[in-house]
């Protein structure tokens, strides 16, 4: 067991985080879709401890974080043509685009593939760390292995007191999600995991329309398994169930896109209520889903929203939670 510091990232906590970094060791750190865990991406003992302290399995790969393009040069062998617009369209931003590795990017970074995931996030201390640091930086979220992704410090010093040297406190995350995961080596993107930016968006800034994942570019790993779970079991609800009452006896919880009291006559033990659309919901999910499980609940039914646009990344993460 480390002893978990949670700063601020002021110039002293960036400058404390990079020396950590440098060391090989552990921190982490918000962007605007999740809070990040990271390590020195060039540095294989050090990927390597993220795995550990997370219960990771070594199948599932890492994302390297970059700050600004120039650093991109040393990640990835070539910027195909479809990567540079998408490039320059979303970055910095919630996309992470699937290239071929160069040879400094360590096997333990990539689970041993020969492609690489990379992103350069658009939160300002994200990237204040990475410049910092003057080099890439590992990462997957900051969750145990299989729980819902952290969207504030607070989550991450839950699963990871102990095992990180510093967290650095950036409030509540932006999009709550995490990032669209798209292939970019060839002629079409291949949308491997859905985020807050959509395939649609993706293919108009693209000009050309998304290819289905295929044996070529199969759905990114970390899409396989159960995941986004909270200790409580998970059950998925239609909206109009919820909307008539139908839960009310079925169990204790409720959380949902939902404008009135959906369980009359019975007061759920927990009920988180989000106003403002799907994007505010996609954001408020990930905590729900932990507020849930603190206030003890059992059984949470979650309302689901049509699978379009960012419902589809909602629903991706809904379903497998839910998994049994
Ligand atoms: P996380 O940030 O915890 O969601 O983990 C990073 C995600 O990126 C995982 O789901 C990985 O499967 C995915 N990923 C990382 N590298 C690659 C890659 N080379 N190809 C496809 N997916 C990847
Ligand atoms: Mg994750």
């Amino acid at each position: 067991m480390i002893r978990t510091r949670v700063l601020r990232p002021n110039a002293a906590a960036l400058a404390a985080a990079a020396k950590i970094l440098r060391a090989g060791g552990l921190v982490a750190f918000p962007t605007e879709t999740v809070y990040g865990l990271g390590a020195r991406a060039y540095d294989a003992s050090a990927a390597r401890r993220v795995y550990k302290a997370k219960g990771r399995p070594a199948d599932n790969p890492l994302i390297v974080h970059i700050s600004d393009e120039a650093m991109l040069e040393d990640v990835v062998r070539q910027v195909p043509p479809l990567a540079r617009k998408l490039m320059d369209a979303f970055w910095p931003g919630p996309l992470t685009l699937v290239l071929e590795k160069s040879a400094r990017v360590p096997g333990a970074v990539t689970a041993g593939g020969l492609t690489v995931a990379v992103r350069c996030p658009g939160h300002p201390a994200a990237r204040a760390l990475i410049r910092a640091l003057g080099e890439p930086i590992a990462a997957p979220s900051a969750n145990l292995s299989g729980r819902p992704s952290p969207t504030t410090a607070a989550h991450v010093l839950r699963d990871l007191r102990g095992r990180v040297a510093l967290i650095l406190d950036g409030g509540s995350c932006r999009k709550g999600l995490e990032s669209t995961i798209v292939d970019a080596r060839g002629r079409r993107p291949v949308v491997l995991r859905p985020g807050t930016l959509t395939g649609e968006t993706i293919a108009r800034a693209a000009g050309v329309p998304l290819a289905a994942p295929g044996r070529a570019a199969p759905a990114a790993p970390g899409t396989r398994h159960r995941h986004y779970a909270p200790s409580c079991r998970v059950i998925l609800a239609p909206p109009a169930l919820v909307r008539r009452g139908a839960l009310a006896g079925l169990g204790d919880i409720g959380t949902g896109l939902v404008h009135r009291t959906p369980w009359p006559g019975r007061r759920p033990a927990y009920a988180r209520r989000v106003r403002g659309g799907v994007g505010a919901y996609a954001a408020a999910l990930f905590s729900a889903l932990r507020d849930a499980e603190a206030a003890g609940v059992q059984t949470l039914y979650v309302e689901t929203v049509p699978d379009r646009g960012i419902g589809r990344a909602v629903m991706d993460r809904l379903r497998r939670a839910a998994l049994l």
